[in-house]
């Protein structure tokens, strides 16, 4: 089907798209190629195709990078170890000197990569709060040759304009990345509004069941495909094919998943949002978020990522210990709820007073609402609020 493929709508192609019977068998499912070389009948002549070695090619990580492509509205998909190695490969197609515009609210690791491992090798960065185009723009320099978003952000659910971003990226020169973690592409499909690259820990809501660390990117343009596919065979960060199978297997419930991560995402906000214990709640999917109308223009919904402010460490504790169906942890995007506290967990190595200006103080706590039956969620958020 992978031909025809962006002819379906998107629940079609979370379960066929780049999924061909194996020729051989004749096997519904994609095998699991668990092999690192191929043989070659004569030298330098694969039996076939391009198969000669594992880190290049891999018939289990090409379905699963046909199915990602198709998903985000892609030409094509680059499959990685991790979330991580995705985003450093296309940060790698840059040289010494290149400087790249860099959401300041991004995950925690992300600004990690580019102040401690990327600008010791040379290339620069500007971070700015791209719900201000002006600030983007300004921020715009004659060797800018990337721009980097995430949203919505983690874990202070800002938005920015993607559409209004990626004109402004191109009328400079500039490419335009969005990190689409939080989203998924169910919610969000940042190339059709115009951005170059996008990306997942698909980690996260992508694979969806908290068993696998995997990174994807989409691209349209096939010469950003060719520098993605080079960059990873001459830097190594490839996935096994197991994984590539896992993740595979999770995205064929990704449609379903995500319907009720956004339906439980939204019950959750709006009960956290009336109760008298929580001074803020983040969520895109409430009118009372600035950025609402964006939202509903960029966003098909809302997701199970929400995150609330309770005043104080001490209120954050008797909150996040004490859940029942929650369980304490960093990661999101998976089928089970988990809570976390981005001070002092996923955004531990952001400095302190960066982290402070971003608001994300001891009191902010972050939850990941699984798919579990909503009465059971709101009962165990209900009762941890009374103490
Ligand atoms: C987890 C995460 C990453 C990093 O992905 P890994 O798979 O852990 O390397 C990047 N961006 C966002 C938004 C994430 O949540």
């Amino acid at each position: 089907m992978s031909e025809a493929s962006n002819d379906f709508s998107f629940g079609t192609k979370a379960i066929h798209a780049g999924v061909e019977p194996e020729p051989v068998t004749g096997a519904i499912m994609t095998p699991i190629f668990q092999t690192s070389t191929y043989v070659q009948p004569a030298v330098g002549e694969p039996l076939s195709g391009s198969y000669d070695y594992g880190r290049t090619a891999n018939p289990t990580r090409e379905a699963l990078e046909a199915s990602i492509a198709a998903l985000e509205s892609g030409s094509f998909g680059v499959a990685f170890a991790s979330g991580l190695a995705a985003l450093e490969a296309i940060v790698k197609r840059l040289s010494a000197g290149d400087h790249v515009i860099s959401e300041e609210n991004t995950y925690g690791g992300t600004t990690r990569m580019f102040n401690h491992v990327l600008s010791r090798l040379g290339i620069k960065f500007t971070y700015v709060d791209a719900r201000d185009l002006e600030a983007v723009s300004a921020a715009i320099q004659p060797n800018t040759k990337l721009i980097h978003v995430e949203t919505p952000t983690n874990p202070m659910m800002k938005l920015c304009d993607i559409r209004a971003i990626s004109e402004l990226a191109h009328a400079n020169d500039a490419l335009l990345c969005v990190d689409n973690t939080f989203a998924s592409p169910f919610n969000q499909r940042p190339l059709e509004l115009g951005a170059d690259f996008t990306m997942h820990s698909s980690t996260k809501y992508v694979n969806g069941h908290s068993d696998v660390i995997g990174g994807l990117i989409a691209v349209r343009d096939p010469a950003l495909a060719d520098d993605l596919y080079f960059i990873r065979k001459s830097s190594g960060a490839v996935p096994g094919p197991m994984d590539c199978f896992l993740t595979l297997r999770g995205i064929k419930t990704l449609h379903v998943r995500m319907i009720r991560h956004n339906e439980n995402g939204q019950k959750v906000a709006e009960f956290l949002e009336m109760h008298p214990r929580v001074d803020r709640v983040l969520y895109p999917g409430l009118s009372s978020h600035e950025q609402y109308d964006l939202a509903k223009r960029q966003m098909n919904g809302f997701t199970g990522m929400v995150s609330v402010d309770v005043g104080t460490l001490e209120r954050t504790k008797a909150l996040t210990e004490n859940l029942r169906i929650f369980s304490l942890a960093e990661s999101l995007g998976g089928v089970e709820s988990l809570v976390n506290v981005p001070a002092l967990m996923t955004h531990g190595s952001v400095p302190e007073d960066r982290r402070e200006a971003m608001g994300i103080t001891p009191g902010l706590v972050r939850f990941s609402v699984g798919i579990e039956d909503i009465d059971d969620i709101l009962a165990d958020l209900d009762r941890v609020l009374q103490i």
